[in-house]
């Protein structure tokens, strides 16, 4: 399913379209880097895939910097992060976390929200942004939002507190007013290019 792209709302048609699919096997699918991979190994026939990509809402689309937070849309892309000069300047950890993602062809279509929903023990803005004590905004099909830390967001590889009717809609990190900042990423895996991390640190204090 896809949404009109001159929809006024893109959330509330989302929240129909999530009303709509509860009897139904589905998935929400973003950049679709990781579930395609998923899929090609198993496919359910029955299987609905809702498109989240077309959506214009700024909460999902946008990167909105506040005095004491940064909201991070769930649908802003790797590259956008990449691209981010507030975040190149106060949180080194998650742009240093965002260039070591994947080739910059994967990273103009990757998502935050797909990288964090994935919950990949080797998710490099999972780890970043777990360091800058980020937590989550997740919508349910009624609208209501609620906010949850995202260490508590994870369960276990692949896991999340995600329910059915719920979307992630964005990330928030509080700013750092210190000037003295320590912040970066170090990823350890067999390659050095296109690689998923054995082991990766992010710190920030
Ligand atoms: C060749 C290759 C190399 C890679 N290298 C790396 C790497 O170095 N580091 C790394 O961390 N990752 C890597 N990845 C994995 C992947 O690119 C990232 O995890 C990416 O950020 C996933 O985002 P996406 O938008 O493509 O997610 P999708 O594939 O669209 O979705 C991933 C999962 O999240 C769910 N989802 C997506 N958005 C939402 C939402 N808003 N609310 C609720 N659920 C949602 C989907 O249902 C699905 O289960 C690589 C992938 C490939 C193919």
């Amino acid at each position: 399913m896809n949404f009109d792209v001159e929809s006024p709302s893109g959330r509330e048609e989302l929240q129909q379209i999530l009303r709509s699919c509860q009897s139904k096997n589905f998935r929400l699918v973003a950049g679709n880097t990781d579930l395609l991979l998923e899929l090609k190994k198993s496919a359910p026939e029955d299987l609905t895939l809702i498109n989240l990509s077309q959506l214009k809402d700024e909460a999902l689309t946008g990167i909105a910097i506040n005095p004491d937070e940064i909201r991070i849309g769930a649908l802003v892309t790797v590259a956008q992060i990449c691209r981010n000069s507030f975040i190149r300047d106060n949180f080194p950890v998650l742009s240093e976390a965002a260039n070591s993602l994947a080739s910059a062809q994967i990273r103009e279509v990757a998502t935050v929200g797909g990288n964090i929903c994935q919950a990949s023990p080797s998710g490099d803005l999972s780890c970043a942004l777990v360091a800058l004590h980020a937590t989550c905004g997740i919508m349910n099909m009624d609208g209501q939002i609620r906010h949850e830390t995202l260490s508590g967001f994870f369960r276990g590889p692949g896991q999340t507190s995600l329910q059915k009717d719920e979307v992630l809609i964005s990330i928030s990190i509080p700013v750092n007013q210190s000037k003295k900042l320590r912040s970066g990423f170090i990823k350890i895996g067999k390659r050095s290019a296109m690689e998923c991390s054995i082991v990766s640190i992010g710190y920030h204090f």
